[in-house]
């Protein structure tokens, strides 16, 4: 690469990131015909990857990593896109047009769409650097954790959100006796209602998991290796592993530091484009408008990632479709297929279409008589109906509650 050089930069556009958003902008860049150059920088040593069954099949071994790849070496290759790896950037320069990377190669760039994506919060506590505590964000923590899953051995999981319960989920089924200790009150406090909360308590409870709830972890035992947690309230929990799953920070520093206009997320309008008319921003790091809701997001999800990437590439290709999308979202633990489509936060009231017990059912979420949230449990059906209903229902429309309780009305019939 050569130094920068705004007439003849390296690369027409650069992306940074080599996760779910980047691949996306990448992919539908070519299907729109896009004949530049394109560099993909990625920090990790693979090509991008799904992340969803990192904590779920190929934590519990029945998928191989080959199968986490989104695109064979071949996609890259024959399309004669650049792929830079476990490569850094540690700064962009806005007037410049330019990165420069750890090593200190500099890449200019005509267009650059950041998709740093998101880092596991730390949990800055005595004991945290001890060995067998983990994160789960990447193929390498899963690949270094999981020689520890076998049966009889002893994981504490801090934190009850999806990564939590989906870790307790593949641990459990590979017979790990399995502890959640979660900050807030109940599981899944971030993205779901009470009701939902108490389903996935119940299901990991019955499959043998402890969760301690309201407990804050003050401190990690062991010489070297981890031999339990603390609690603040002084109660001591054996480990023979630590799973963090605490959330997430969003990877926005590059962003900032160059000038770009950031607000808990890089900030972006409904095609990626950051304050910056070259740079463009999608994926987790991003905040965005959101017109079918009338508010501005920022989302940790894979439909995200993907909704954003496209949108990039079409004001790219100078075709722009702009991204408004009802978010949704998905789990999957023990035989349960969790699928929430819209959010929750705004709702008060709900409805219940099945049963709790039956562990086939659909809540149906309402802020004042619109319908904002839909949490399905193996109800496939209903989420999908769920979708259009939520969007209709943001211009107006008013969906008869009984309706939606009666087994006998099918889903489809609703959108009629
Ligand atoms: P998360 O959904 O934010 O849940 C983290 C949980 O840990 C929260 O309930 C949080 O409580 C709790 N917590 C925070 N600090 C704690 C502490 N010191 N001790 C005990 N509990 C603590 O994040 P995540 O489960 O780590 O997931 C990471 C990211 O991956 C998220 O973006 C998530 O959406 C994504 N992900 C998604 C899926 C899926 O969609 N199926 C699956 C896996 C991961 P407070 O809210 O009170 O802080």
């Amino acid at each position: 690469m050569t130094a920068s050089n705004a007439s003849h930069p390296d690369c027409d556009i650069a992306i940074i990131g080599a996760g779910q958003a980047a691949l996306q902008t990448v992919a539908s860049l070519k299907a729109g015909g896009f004949d530049g150059t394109i560099t993909l920088i990625g920090a990790e040593p693979f090509l991008p990857y799904q992340r969803p069954p990192l904590s779920k099949k190929f934590l519990n071994g029945t998928f191989e990593r080959d199968r986490l790849f989104l695109k064979p070496e071949s996609f890259f290759t024959d399309n004669a896109i650049h792929v830079m790896l476990e490569t850094q950037i540690t700064d962009l320069d806005t007037a410049a047009k330019s990165l420069t990377c750890a090593n200190g190669k500099t890449i200019s760039f005509a267009k650059a769409v950041i998709c740093t994506g998101s880092r596991p919060r730390v949990l800055p506590i005595p004991g945290s650097h001890l060995e067998n505590i983990f994160d789960l964000r990447t193929i390498a923590d899963i690949e270094a954790m999981r020689p520890l899953f076998k049966p009889g051995a002893r994981m504490v999981v801090v934190g009850g959100g999806y990564i939590g319960l989906e870790t307790a989920a593949s641990a459990r089924q590979l017979g790990v006796e399995v502890t959640i200790v979660e900050a807030a009150e109940r599981v899944l406090a971030r993205v779901t209602k009470p009701e939902l909360s108490a389903f996935f308590h119940r299901l990991h409870r019955d499959q043998g998991v402890t969760i301690i709830t309201d407990a804050q972890v003050s401190g990690f035992a062991g010489e070297s290796q981890v031999s339990g947690v603390t609690l603040a309230n002084g109660d001591f929990v054996p480990a023979d592993l630590v799973v963090l799953g605490i959330g997430i920070v969003p990877n926005i520093e590059l962003a900032e530091t160059a000038g770009l206009a950031v607000d808990d997320g890089i900030v972006v309008d409904a095609l990626g484009r950051t304050s910056h008319e070259d740079i463009y921003a999608a994926g987790d790091c991003t905040n965005h408008p959101n017109d079918l809701l009338g508010r501005r997001l920022r989302l940790e999800s894979v439909p995200n990632a993907i909704e954003q990437g496209k949108a990039v590439a079409s004001d790219i290709l100078e075709a722009p479709v702009s991204y408004a999308a009802i978010p949704w979202f998905w789990s999957d633990q023990y035989e349960v297929k969790l699928q929430i489509a819209g959010l929750s936060d705004t709702a008060h009231t709900h409805c219940l279409r099945g049963t709790y017990e039956s562990g086939s059912f659909a809540i149906f979420h309402f802020a004042g008589s619109q319908l904002v949230c839909v949490e399905a449990v193996n109800r496939p059906g209903e989420f999908m109906a769920a979708r259009q209903m939520i969007k209709e229902a943001a211009s107006g429309r008013i969906y008869d509650v009984a309706k939606l309780t009666d087994e006998t009305v099918k889903p489809k019939s609703w959108l009629a």
